[in-house]
């Protein structure tokens, strides 16, 4: 798979990261080398990373607890601190081994300290692959509201290793298979043509999708790295998905939802909005519909959420002066911008997805 060039370094794939992550460190000098990790990741990823790469400089590896729930400024806190003890300095390389946490906020603890180590990331989840992967967005959460707090900062390269993908649960690659799903709708349907047959999750087609949507986001990045026009297309979903996985992480009494679960559903939420304002085929709309509470289950979202849910869209990163944004959808492959909505067709939309499967 040739590698792909982004803003100003590469994703490389399969046997050829290996050998670039190798011809890398050969080119520069390292103090140290710090690789960090979650518990699943020290587990399952570390060892086989270690073994392909066989570093010359012993790594130091820091490891944070696993989940959503420590994206913030406090476990970054003490990142800095453990970076601090062990000596870290500006020519320290810092190797973000994991999903999108550890990418996201990897890339943020490196680009903050001492005004910036330079990193690699080596996602290993679905989801980090296909969007967290490319496009230089790092950063924590606040409290329970989503990328409230970081910086666009470019790792030196990213490595994909398909490899690492068979330790990932069936629950974390459907959460993945979300943002390709967005890639479907937004930029290229062949993509959706291709999920929709799917049953679970395909694998002799997953390495081909990947690839895929890697190029479909980089192409987006290239054009508006900053997120000021065709960048804010692959927000699809997150409006409402992002509000809604804040809620279910703040709720005791919810099981709470990985990423791409509340992506899914708010990709079907805002393609209803898309077919009652902008004459979004209805069908597709269902069709969606019906694939998500089928491959993913229907989740219990009750009438005395929806306010809550609701308030939660006003911390959304697309708001200005206070307006919700929405991303919609004329067609497939056309998005419109910045749309405000009614509150009551908010409401709708929620109640659409609320009476479909439970
Ligand atoms: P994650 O990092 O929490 O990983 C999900 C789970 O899988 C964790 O429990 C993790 O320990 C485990 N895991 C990771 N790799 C594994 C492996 N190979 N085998 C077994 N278990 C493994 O979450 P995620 O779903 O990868 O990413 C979600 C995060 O990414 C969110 O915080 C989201 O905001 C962020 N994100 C960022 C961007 C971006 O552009 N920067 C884009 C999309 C999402």
């Amino acid at each position: 798979m040739q590698s792909i060039l982004s803003t100003n370094y590469y994703v490389h794939f399969q046997e050829k990261a290996y050998q670039s992550l190798h011809d890398y460190l050969k080119d520069f000098f390292y103090s140290k080398i710090f690789i960090l990790v979650d518990g699943n990741t020290k587990k399952y990823c570390l060892p086989l990373f270690l073994e392909k790469t066989n570093l010359s400089l012993e790594p130091e590896i820091i490891e944070i607890e696993a989940g959503e729930a420590y994206k913030n400024i406090e476990t970054c806190n003490d990142l800095w601190n453990q970076l601090s003890e062990k000596g870290a300095d500006r020519k320290s390389l810092m190797i973000n081994l994991g999903g999108g946490v550890i990418t996201d906020m990897g890339g943020f603890v490196a680009s903050t300290f001492k005004r910036g180590l330079r990193f690699i990331n080596i996602p290993t989840t679905l989801l980090s692959m296909v969007d967290a992967s490319v496009g230089g967005k790092t950063g924590v959460d606040l409290g329970v509201l989503k990328n409230q707090i970081g910086l666009f900062s470019n790792p030196e390269m990213v490595l994909v290793d398909m490899d690492f993908l068979n330790t990932v649960s069936q629950r974390e690659m459907r959460s993945g298979l979300a943002e390709i799903i967005k890639y479907g709708f937004t930029f290229d349907q062949n993509l959706w043509t291709t999920i929709q047959e799917f049953t679970g999750i395909d694998m002799d087609k997953i390495t081909k999708l990947v690839y895929k949507s890697v190029a479909i986001k980089n192409d987006v990045v290239l054009q508006d790295l900053h997120e000021n026009n065709l960048r804010k297309s692959l927000n699809f979903g997150h409006t409402i998905g992002h509000a809604i996985e804040s809620y279910f992480l703040e709720s005791a009494h919810k099981k709470s939802l990985t990423h791409g679960e509340a992506i899914a559903i708010g990709m079907v939420i805002e393609l209803y909005y898309s077919s009652e304002i902008l004459g979004f085929p209805m069908e597709l709309t269902e069709a969606l519909k019906t694939f998500v509470n089928t491959f993913y289950g229907a989740v219990n979202i009750e009438k005395e959420d929806l306010a809550e849910i609701t308030d939660l869209m006003k911390y959304d990163k697309k708001n200005v002066s206070g307006k919700v944004n929405f991303v919609l959808l004329e067609q497939m492959e056309k998005c419109k911008l910045d749309i405000h909505l009614d509150p009551e067709l908010i409401q709708k939309g929620l109640l659409y997805y609320m009476h479909s499967g439970n």
